[in-house]
């Protein structure tokens, strides 16, 4: 297991836990850029949204209702941004899927 997200999900890297169910885990951004910046990331080890097959489609439609219900614990009420990067063009860094939760301030477009 040479992931850090699974190392995350397992509990042997700390991280600041905002949420867990039986498909996702969510947690505080190590290098936040904004003032709300949380990770929000499937248990199961996806490498990419490149990598993803139609039995992920429940999975993948949590993430997004995990997001909309920390972005109201984190009181967002004036919008927030999700981002998901994929493979190198895309600015991913990590290779296990994660939907970025960003907000506390607004947001530009486009992205760069
Ligand atoms: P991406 O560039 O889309 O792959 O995003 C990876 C994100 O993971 C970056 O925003 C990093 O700051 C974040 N990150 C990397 N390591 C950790 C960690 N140990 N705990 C929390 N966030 C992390
Ligand atoms: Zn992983």
């Amino acid at each position: 297991m040479d992931c850090i997200f699974c190392k995350i999900i397992a509990g042997i890297i700390p991280s600041k836990k905002l949420y867990e169910d039986d498909l996702a885990y969510a947690f505080a951004d190590i290098d936040p850029k904004a003032p709300v910046h949380l990770l929000i990331v499937p248990k199961k080890h996806i490498p990419s949204l490149a990598e993803i097959d139609t039995a992920d489609i429940a999975l993948l439609g949590n993430l997004h209702a995990v997001a909309k219900k920390l972005a109201a614990e984190q009181n967002l009420s004036g919008g927030y941004r999700t981002v998901v990067n994929t493979g190198a063009d895309g600015g991913q860094t990590v290779h296990h899927l994660h939907v970025h939760l960003l907000g506390g301030r607004p947001m530009h477009w486009p992205p760069g």
